[in-house]
Order: structure tokens, then C-alpha cells, then sequence
């Protein structure tokens, strides 16, 4: 099964994420929180938990650049020095937005083309709708051609009695 934003058609390589760190929480790497790893065995991260949102993953051709922020982190968490850090710091911000922009970008993409995790509620019942929308004009159809079937075969039968009739005169003539 897809994860929601997961992206089929990437080719590319699969990278393995330094942390396991979902799409949420690698949005905002930047932010002076400490960083909220996935704990072994949980499929929701506690940040996501407390804010009673979904846990998605990070779609798989983000996963190298999460991990180039996740670096740029540790090098501005280790700088000792103030003018190195705030310049870290920014640098780290302006990859984040960044980030953020593209990824969010291609996660609604990807939902948009329908690759969703599993339709739950409303999403199940317009399904729905659409499958029997898509049965009743096809029926529709069905019955447009059965019409006409009948139509033609009215027709038919009708240049057939004239032929009986006309068959049956000229018998009586003969
Ligand atoms: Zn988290
Ligand atoms: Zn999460």
C-alpha cells in the first residue's frame, strides 16, 4: 500500500533516512525544538500524536534532502562559534523553506493524481456516487441501443409483412 505523497513512478535511488523522521516533522528541521524521531516499533511520532494529525512519511525523492537538513542540524547544534552558527542557522532556514515549498507541492500533486493511502468516510461515499453515476449512463447507453434496436427491427418487420402481403397477392394471381 502507497503512502499518502508516495510517488510510483520515482526511479531514483532509494535512500535510507538518517532518522526515522516523518513528513511533518521534517518540515521544520529549522526550528529550535528538538528533533522528533520516530521511536522503533510506533507508527505515529509523538509531535503528530499531541497535535492529533496524521503521520505521514516523507515521499522517497525527498529522502537525500531530508537528510542534507538533518546534517546541516547536527553542524549548527556542534558550532561553538556565535558568527558561524547564525550563519548556519540562516543557511539552514533558507533549505528549509524551501524544502517545505517543494515538498508540499509535490505531496498535493501526488494526492491530486489519486494516489491516497485509502478513501475513509466521505471520500468513500463520493466513490460511490461516481461508480453508480458511471453505471445509470452507462445503462443509459445500454438502453439508447436497445431502442433502436427495436426500432430497426419494427422497421424490419414491417418491409417483412409487406413482402408476406405482396407474396401472398401474387400467389393469389398465380
Ligand atoms: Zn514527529
Ligand atoms: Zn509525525
Amino acid at each position: 500500500m502507497l503512502n499518502e505523497g508516495e510517488n510510483p513512478v520515482y526511479t531514483g535511488p532509494t535512500v535510507k533516512p538518517k532518522y526515522r523522521i516523518c513528513l511533518r516533522c521534517s518540515k521544520r528541521i529549522d526550528q529550535t525544538s528538538s528533533l522528533c524521531v520516530l521511536k522503533e516499533g510506533k507508527v505515529k511520532c509523538e509531535y503528530c500524536v499531541k497535535q492529533r494529525k496524521p503521520c505521514d512519511e516523507v515521499p522517497i525523492e525527498f529522502r537525500s534532502e531530508v537528510n542534507r537538513l538533518l546534517t546541516q542540524r547536527e553542524r549548527l547544534e556542534n558550532e561553538g562559534d556565535v558568527d558561524q552558527s547564525a550563519q548556519l542557522s540562516e543557511a539552514l532556514a533558507d533549505a528549509s523553506r524551501s524544502y517545505v515549498k517543494r515538498v508540499t507541492a509535490a505531496v498535493n500533486q501526488n494526492k491530486k493524481r489519486g494516489f491516497k493511502k485509502q478513501p475513509k468516510g466521505d471520500d468513500i461515499q463520493l466513490a460511490q456516487l461516481n461508480a453508480l453515476e458511471k453505471i445509470s449512463s452507462s445503462l443509459e447507453g445500454i438502453l439508447d441501443v436497445m431502442r433502436y434496436t427495436v426500432r430497426i427491427l419494427k422497421f424490419h418487420s414491417f418491409q417483412n409483412n409487406i413482402a408476406l402481403v405482396t407474396l401472398r397477392r401474387l400467389s393469389n394471381i398465380v
